[in-house]
């Protein structure tokens, strides 16, 4: 009574299986590392759904097991996880293709880079196993006590074969890699699984079987004591985590017992791992609690301006069975979020102070996504010190917070000027900014339209007042000394007066409704004008911005 169907897969998932088996760069043996990992993955689920109804609990271990069938030469990989129903297999492994993958093939193409990474990140990992096979059966059975057990066959050219089995079999499922003739060689032995397995799977926290043995050996590396875990461990569980090649630029490893007791291991990636245009979904602190994953990415462990932060958080304080949803606004969860947002801010506060090296590589990978924080109020003065920026004092390389600017101010001065500019050039020929050169008063530059929201959220720091250039009151810059004093304009005569009001009047005449005033300004030395918006009224950059909002 099994019936075979035959499907054609989507355009778009025979684009990324000729990527995968054509790509020269990639290293191969990755292949068992996202099979591994789809079947970790089955197996959290299996057990989330049974800390939920453990009337579900048949007893069967979780476990994964591989092995090496000489005869066929084909290696397979099986799992006690959550399995698969037939609509499933369709939906995951058949016609439609994920999200990430659209965007897995645009990355792909465009980039040299070896694709190992890209592939774990962007979620295409099952197709890999085509890099090695020219033929791979999945034989999987869905814990819903009715769904019966679905065998899906293909070559991974342009179709694959799905029948439903009249077998009985256990729940999880069994995924059989036929290699490729010159792929023999390289992974026919069960030696060299292991050494793969041990190489891209230590972490991976069901037990790993291959011959009987179990390889992996390391679990839940964040309840390790600190004193016992090498800083290569770190790096390694880190790049198992993340897919990054590279080491992060730190490691953030504590325990907290009181007001709500967690563990938490944190790092921060050296590049914005986003980058490849994944926009900010991709991020979130994967949650244990007692070392059991409840949730992958969960986005309320810490705030969105800190989402470049990847790691984990495991607690003995929430329930096993506890609902996604109900996470949301757990009031555990908020406290474990602000004690962890309190401790990467000085982390980082520790880092820009002893190793300013490391944090400039940070500033430039993550400011972008760091300057949201303008919002998070309870902790303004620590991110006020986080803040970097360029200035009419630095050389353009070497950033300024505003205690490098506090500490060159001027005596008597109570502001921190800064203003919005295109770049440094535009910024030296901006007639706003003329009087603060000649008076040689320290400007910060800004750049990015979010930098005007971060000087409008914070409006002070320590007991200065965060000025615009643009709007300052100029008679607070009497008291500093200019430079060009032979610039400076002498008191105009009677006539001249009468002249420049004259003039002043026809201009308004000529521009009519375009601007509300002319005024004659006694100020400007080396610049015939500059254009301001009348007293009180909204900087130039926001007007900017507010145009472009409203359009
Ligand atoms: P990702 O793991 O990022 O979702 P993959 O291509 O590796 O992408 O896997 C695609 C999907 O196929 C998984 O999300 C999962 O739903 C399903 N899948 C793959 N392997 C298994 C497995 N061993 N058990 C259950 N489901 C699986
Ligand atoms: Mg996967």
């Amino acid at each position: 009574t099994e019936q075979t169907e035959k499907f054609e897969f989507k355009a778009e998932i025979n684009q990324l299986l000729d990527i995968l088996v054509h790509s020269l760069y990639t290293n191969r043996e990755i292949f068992l590392r996202e099979l591994v990992s789809n079947a970790s993955d089955a197996l959290d689920k299996m057990r989330f759904e049974t800390n939920r109804d453990p009337a579900l609990d048949d007893e069967i271990e979780p476990q994964i097991s591989i092995s090496y069938n000489e005869e066929a030469k084909s290696i397979t990989v099986a799992d006690t996880g959550i399995g698969m129903t037939k609509d499933e297999v369709m939906a995951n492994i058949g016609t439609i293709a994920h999200s990430g993958s659209a965007e897995f093939i645009k990355q792909a193409a465009d980039t040299n880079e070896s694709l190992d990474s890209l592939i774990g990140r962007f979620g295409v990992g099952f197709y890999s196993a085509y890099m090695v096979s020219d033929k791979v059966v999945v034989r999987t059975k869905s814990f819903k006590k009715d769904a019966p057990a679905i065998q899906w066959i293909s070559d991974g050219k342009t179709n694959y074969e799905l029948t439903v089995l009249d077998e009985e079999l256990p729940h999880g499922t069994t995924i059989e890699i036929f290699l490729k003739e010159d792929m023999v060689k390289r992974f026919g032995s069960e030696d060299t699984l292991k050494g793969i397995v041990s190489k891209h799977s230590n972490f991976v926290s069901f037990p790993i079987m291959i011959g009987g043995e179990r390889v992996n050996t390391v679990t839940a590396l964040w309840r390790e004591p600190k004193f016992q875990i090498k800083p290569e461990q770190y790096e390694e569980f880190y790049k198992f985590l993340t897919y990054d090649p590279q080491a992060p630029i730190s490691t953030l490893h504590f325990s907290v017992d009181a007001p709500v007791q967690f563990n938490s291991l944190l790092f921060v990636p050296e590049k914005d791992l986003d980058i490849f245009g994944m926009d900010r979904d991709n991020w979130g602190i994967d949650l244990y609690v007692r070392r059991v994953l409840i949730e992958r990415q969960n986005k309320n462990l810490l705030p969105e301006y800190l989402s470049f932060i990847k790691g984990v958080v495991d607690t003995e304080d929430l329930p096993l069975n506890i609902s996604r949803e109900t996470l949301q606004d757990n009031l555990l969860i908020g406290k474990i979020r602000s004690t962890m947002t309190k401790q990467v801010l000085s982390q980082l506060e520790k880092t820009a102070k002893d190793d300013p090296e490391t944090y400039a590589k940070f500033w430039k990978a993550h400011a972008k996504i760091f300057k949201a924080g303008h919002q998070d109020f309870l902790n303004k003065d620590k991110y006020a010190n986080l803040l970097r920026f360029d200035s009419s004092k630095s050389d353009g390389e070497a950033l300024v917070s505003f205690d490098d600017y506090i500490e060159r101010v001027k005596e008597g001065q109570k502001e921190i000027y800064y203003a919005f500019v295109a770049s440094r050039e535009a910024a030296n020929l901006n007639p706003h900014l003329e009087i603060f050169r000649n008076k040689n008063i320290e400007v910060l530059y800004l750049y990015e339209p979010i930098d005007e929201f971060v000087m409008e959220s914070l409006r002070e720091h320590k007991e200065f007042t965060l000025v615009s250039a643009e709007y300052a009151d100029l008679e607070k810059l009497d008291k500093f000394e200019s430079a060009k004093k032979e610039h400076e304009a002498t008191p105009l005569s009677e006539e001249q007066s009468k002249d420049m009001d004259a003039l002043a009047a026809k201009m308004k005449e000529v521009l009519g409704e375009q601007v509300a005033e002319v005024k004659i300004s006694e100020r400007l030395s080396d610049s015939p004008c500059r254009l301001i918006s009348p007293n009180g009224a909204m900087t130039s950059s926001m007007e900017k911005i507010m145009k472009v909002m409203n359009k």
